[in-house]
C-alpha cells in the first residue's frame, strides 16, 4: 500500500492515497520495545524529531516527517489476553485486521469498527477513528490502558484506574505524546452481524433518521450528490448462523463493480465533469438491496481499492442532517464535480480530551473525491458549512483548521496541552501537521 524507496541518504514515503509524500532522514524499524526505547532516547538526545507512522491511511500530514520516522510493523501481535475481563493487550503496530483475526481465535471481538481494517491499532485510535451507532463510541473509547514510550525514554502505562487524566489525553493524541507501544482493548464475546443494505429515498432517510438510528445498532447511509436515493446500511448483532455472500458474488460486487468499474468511471469523468450528475443518477438506480450474516468484523469493514481523498467533520447530532442537506444543495448550486458518495454516520459521546465526539452525540459527514480529481476548492467551501455548526474535523482527514480555531472547539484543550508539556516539553514528537493543529 505505502512505499519506501531508498534515494541516497533520504527515503521517500507515500501515504495510502498516494497524494502525501515525505523524505525522512531515517526510517527506524524496531523489533522490540527495548530497541524502541533506545531509539527514542538517542533521537531526543540528538535533538531529532520523531513521528510514528501506522499504515499511512490518514489523509492529513499526521504521519509525515522529514526527520526520524518510526515504523512499528515489527511490534505486532497479541501480548496478553484475560478472557474473564475481556481485556486483550496488543502491540501498537498490530494491524486491525490481524487483531480481529486473533480476537476471533480467542472467541472475542471489538464491539464496533470503522469502514476498513487496514489501519494499525495505535494509528487508528490516535486520530479518533470511529464506526457508526448511536449507542457506540469510537475506537479510542474501547481502550482500557496504553503503554507509551515518552520523550525521556521512559515507558509509561496509563490506565483508567490511576486517575483518568493521562489516559483521556493519550487515547486521541495524533502521535504528539510519544510512541504507543501497546494497547489494552476492551473486547466483547465474539458475535455475528446481520447486515442489510437497503436503498430508500433520501427524504425518507432524513425524516426517519432518529427511528432508523434507534432501531439499528449500527446505522449509516451513503448518498451520491445530485441524486435522491440513499443506500442505508443496517448492521445488528444476531444469533443466526453465518450466511455470507459467495466468493463469486463478493468478487463481482466489490472488486469488479464497486472498485473496478467505479474507479474507471471516476477517472473518465475527470475529463467530462459535466456528466457527473447524470452518471450519478444513473448509478444510484443500481443500488441494490442485499443482506448477509457473518462474523462481525467481516461485515463492519468494506473492500476499498479506489484511491481517494476525504474530509470528514463531526457535527453535534442535532445539526448534522441540516449540515448534510446544505452540503448537498451547495454541491448542486455550485455544480461541483463530485462523483463519489457522501457518507453519514452517527456516534455516541466519549471523554477523550481531543476526541471529535468529546461529550457530544454526533453525526459524522464525510465527503470524498477521487485521488486524481481536484478537491481543494470544493472541500474548502463545504468546510465553511461544517464550521458554522461547531464541527470538529477528523484528525486524519483533510481540513484547514489551525490550533487557535481548534482550541475553541475542545473544552479540555488546555488540559491536553498541559499533559503534552509534561510528557514532551522539548517537542520531540512533532511535525508540520502537529505544529499547525496543536501549536508549537
Ligand atoms: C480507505 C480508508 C477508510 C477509512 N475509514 C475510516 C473510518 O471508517 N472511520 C474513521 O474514523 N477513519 C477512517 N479512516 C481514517 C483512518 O482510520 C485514520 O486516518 C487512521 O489514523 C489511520 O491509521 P494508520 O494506522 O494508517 O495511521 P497513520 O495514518 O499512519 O497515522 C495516524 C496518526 O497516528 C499516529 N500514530 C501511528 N502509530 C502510532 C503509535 N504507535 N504511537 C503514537 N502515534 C501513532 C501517527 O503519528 C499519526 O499522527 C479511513 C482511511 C482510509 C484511507
Amino acid at each position: 500500500m505505502t512505499s519506501v524507496i531508498s534515494a541516497g541518504k533520504t527515503e521517500t514515503w507515500t501515504n495510502w492515497a498516494g497524494d502525501r509524500t515525505c523524505h525522512p532522514q531515517a526510517i527506524e524499524r524496531p523489533t522490540s520495545r527495548g530497541q524502541l526505547v533506545d531509539l527514542i532516547g538517542r533521537s531526543a538526545a540528538s535533538d531529532r524529531q520523531v513521528t510514528v507512522r501506522g499504515s499511512g491511511h490518514s489523509f492529513t500530514g499526521a504521519p509525515l516527517t522529514d526527520d526520524v520516522m518510526v515504523d512499528l510493523s515489527g511490534l505486532s501481535g497479541v501480548i496478553d489476553a484475560d478472557l474473564d475481563s475481556g481485556l486483550v493487550k496488543v502491540m501498537g503496530g498490530t494491524v486491525l485486521a490481524d487483531a480481529n483475526r486473533e480476537l476471533d481465535r480467542l472467541g472475542r471481538a471489538l464491539i464496533n469498527l470503522g469502514d476498513i481494517d487496514r489501519q494499525t491499532v495505535a494509528g487508528a485510535i490516535s486520530t479518533g477513528t470511529h464506526g457508526t451507532g448511536e449507542t457506540m463510541p469510537n475506537l479510542p473509547a474501547q481502550v482500557a490502558a496504553l503503554d507509551i514510550v515518552t520523550a525521556d525514554g521512559e515507558v509509561r502505562t496509563f490506565t483508567e484506574d490511576d486517575g483518568d487524566e493521562m489516559i483521556r489525553a493519550a487515547r486521541v493524541a495524533v502521535g504528539s505524546l510519544g510512541v504507543i507501544s501497546a494497547v489494552t482493548l476492551r473486547t466483547a464475546p465474539a458475535f455475528n452481524l446481520h447486515r442489510e443494505d437497503v436503498p430508500i429515498p433520501l427524504d425518507q432517510v432524513l425524516s426517519d433518521f432518529d427511528e432508523l438510528a434507534a432501531a439499528n445498532r449500527h446505522f449509516e447511509f451513503f448518498v451520491f450528490p445530485y441524486t435522491e436515493t440513499a443506500l442505508t446500511l443496517r448492521r445488528n448483532p444476531t444469533d443466526r448462523p453465518p450466511a455470507p455472500r459467495s466468493g463469486v458474488e463478493r468478487f463481482i460486487s466489490d472488486r469488479v463493480i464497486e472498485n473496478g468499474i467505479g474507479d474507471l468511471a471516476l477517472r473518465g469523468l475527470k475529463r467530462v465533469p459535466d456528466l457527473i450528475p447524470r452518471v450519478a443518477r444513473f448509478s444510484s438506480r443500481f443500488m441494490t438491496q442485499s443482506e448477509q450474516i457473518d462474523t462481525a468484523h467481516r461485515l463492519f469493514v468494506n473492500y476499498r481499492t479506489i484511491r481517494f481523498t476525504e474530509m470528514e467533520y463531526c457535527l453535534p447530532r442535532e445539526h448534522g442532517l441540516e449540515a448534510l442537506t446544505r452540503v448537498l444543495d451547495l454541491v448542486r448550486e455550485e455544480k461541483m464535480p463530485m462523483g463519489m458518495p457522501i457518507e453519514c454516520r452517527v456516534l455516541a459521546p466519549d471523554d477523550a480530551m481531543l476526541s471529535m465526539s468529546y461529550e457530544r452525540s454526533s453525526i459524522y459527514v464525510a465527503v470524498h473525491q477521487h485521488a486524481t480529481a481536484e478537491w481543494r476548492p470544493w472541500f474548502e467551501q463545504i468546510e465553511q458549512i461544517f464550521t458554522e455548526y461547531q464541527g470538529r474535523p477528523h484528525w486524519g482527514k483533510r481540513h484547514t483548521r489551525t490550533a487557535a480555531e481548534l482550541a475553541e472547539l475542545y473544552p479540555e484543550w488546555d488540559s491536553f496541552q498541559k499533559v503534552r508539556d509534561e510528557l514532551d516539553p522539548d517537542r520531540v514528537f512533532t511535525n508540520e501537521y502537529l505544529r499547525e493543529v496543536l501549536g508549537e
